[in-house]
């Protein structure tokens, strides 16, 4: 496209860098642009467009304009724009991993993995549009047919986290497309550039104008005020925080828009006397290490029963002393820095606030100035309390808090005492024990003997204030429609 801007820094290929609106590549209204950065060396790696609420407004008209042409188009030829899409990424990938490791930080090989998972996402709904089915109920009368349909919501807005910025986009998007909804996507002002590319591909793929649309904004307050308050946005999705996630929870009310929220989670992981310990040490590396601890369903809490508890404290402190901490692209990298100055500053907070409160480091706990001020060590403490705030609050870092515990009921107590529900996991090997925990464990997700449970296939999303809706699954599908009755008459 003439009008597309590229910065070849940003991946060693072309990333647009401006708002897409309308099939289009734009600057923002006010022609100002705000900077992205490596977060392993604060080097700036691109500048991109910096949408306001006029912006914002006109990504809505666009979708709205485009909406009723997309909703319309039969679901199988949807369905054959996703699967364009999801070939150009599949061709692209290891460009988009690279930008991912870029904008992001993480290990080049945890890009990869999240590039195919979000592709994953695309396949399958594009999979799913074609089953959107209905259904025809024994109606009442024999002159009488009783029908349910299921129509796309309408324009919705998808509001995305840096975390995950390739993954959350296409569960969100993939699957509102799949159902005949328009998009307004605004990913994290830390990671626009994965999104941007994402779109971009997109729009290779044919989407009609209007149907896809991104705008990337440093101030996300502004924008979300528009995409909240707008009543032709049907539908609110968002991943992120679980305070801005009540908040746009709040705006969304005006305008009663159906939502999705996926919020912040306080995953407890249980290990039982009764564990194979090796089974739960590969579970507990794999999951609470993935992107240094930056995940809603990362485990935030170690549960050990005192039998294993020294045991299992010494292989762990092992482990996680041998991961190997750097640059995302550099080649065996386990950890890498975490995504702002600020984060850093709240995973050392909550470490050395327990530590004042008697928790002992068994590995790291400290920051890694001496690699710039995003990183932090991985880390294990023991002889944490679960009134500490380490155990209450989303750590968000490389950081495993083990509590030590004594009978199963107290595990559970301890598992649920918390307003979140997103994810929990246990390793036990006493089948009664896997079937009482499974149904005792307030949350959304539970991993019995498995700790990496994320697919497209398995509905993802959390109990109590851990959100609302699930994601992926055709369950993802039905979150971006309305059932509609359809009630016919005079048949006798
Ligand atoms: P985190 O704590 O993981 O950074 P946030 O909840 O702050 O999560 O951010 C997740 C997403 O929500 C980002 O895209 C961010 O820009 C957006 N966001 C933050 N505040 C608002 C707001 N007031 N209105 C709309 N979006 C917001």
């Amino acid at each position: 496209m003439e009008s597309r801007k590229r910065n070849g820094e940003a991946s060693g290929g072309s990333v647009p860098t401006q708002l897409f609106v309308d099939g289009e590549w734009r600057e923002a209204a006010t022609g100002q642009r705000f900077s992205v950065d490596d977060p392993a060396s604060g080097e700036i790696v691109a500048a991109v467009a910096d949408a306001g609420a006029v912006d914002a407004r006109a990504a809505v008209d666009a979708a709205h304009r485009a909406w009723s042409a997309w909703r319309a188009m039969p679901a199988t030829e949807r369905a054959d724009l996703l699967w364009r899409w999801h070939r150009l990424i599949e061709s692209h990938a290891e460009d988009l991993a690279r930008l991912l490791t870029r904008e992001q930080g993480k290990p080049f090989a945890e890009a990869r993995a999240e590039i195919a998972y979000a592709n994953g996402f695309v396949r399958w709904f594009a999979e799913e549009a074609r089953r959107a089915y209905g259904e025809v109920i024994p109606a009442p009368r024999p002159d009488r047919r009783v029908l349910v349909l299921r129509e796309p919501v309408g324009v919705v807005a998808a509001i995305t986290p840096w975390n995950f910025p390739a993954a959350m986009v296409t569960r969100k998007i993939a699957p509102a497309l799949a159902a005949g909804c328009a998009v307004v996507l605004k990913p994290s002002e830390l990671t626009p550039l994965s999104a941007l590319a994402l779109v971009d591909l997109a729009r290779e793929a044919g989407f009609p104008p209007g149907v896809v649309n991104l705008v990337t904004t440093s101030d996300a307050p502004a924008v979300g005020a528009v995409l909240t308050a707008d009543p032709r946005v049907r539908k609110l999705s968002f991943t992120g925080s679980t305070a801005v996630g009540k908040r746009l929870m709040a705006d969304c009310a005006g305008t009663v828009k159906k939502l999705s929220l996926e919020l912040g989670g306080n995953a407890p992981f249980i290990v039982f006397d009764d564990a194979d310990l090796d089974r739960a040490l590969d579970g507990l590396v794999a999951n609470k290490f993935r992107n240094a601890g930056q995940a809603c369903i990362a485990a935030n809490r170690v549960l050990v029963q005192h039998g294993v508890h020294d045991r299992f404290v010494e292989r762990l402190a092992a482990r996680v002393a041998a991961l190997r901490v750097g640059r995302g692209d550099e080649d065996g990298v386990a950890i890498g820095p975490l995504i702002t100055e600020r984060a850093r500053a709240k995973v050392e907070a909550l470490v050395d606030g327990a530590v004042a409160a008697g928790a002992r480091v068994v590995v790291g706990g400290r920051a890694l100035h001496e690699l710039g001020p995003r990183w932090y060590a991985p880390t294990v403490l023991t002889g944490v309390g679960p009134e500490m705030r380490l155990a209450c609050d989303e750590a968000f870092g490389p950081v495993v808090p083990v509590i030590r515990f004594a009978t199963e009921a107290e595990a559970v107590a301890l598992a649920n005492d918390t307003p979140y529900g997103l994810a929990a996991y246990f390793y036990t090997q006493d089948a009664t024990r896997i079937f009482r925990l499974a149904s005792a464990l307030e949350a959304g997700i539970v991993g019995a003997n498995e700790a990496v449970v994320s697919n497209q296939m398995a509905p993802f999303g959390g109990y109590k204030e851990s959100g609302i809706g699930r994601e992926g699954s055709r369950h993802g599908l039905a979150e971006y429609t309305e059932l509609k009755y359809l009630c016919l008459g005079g048949l006798g």
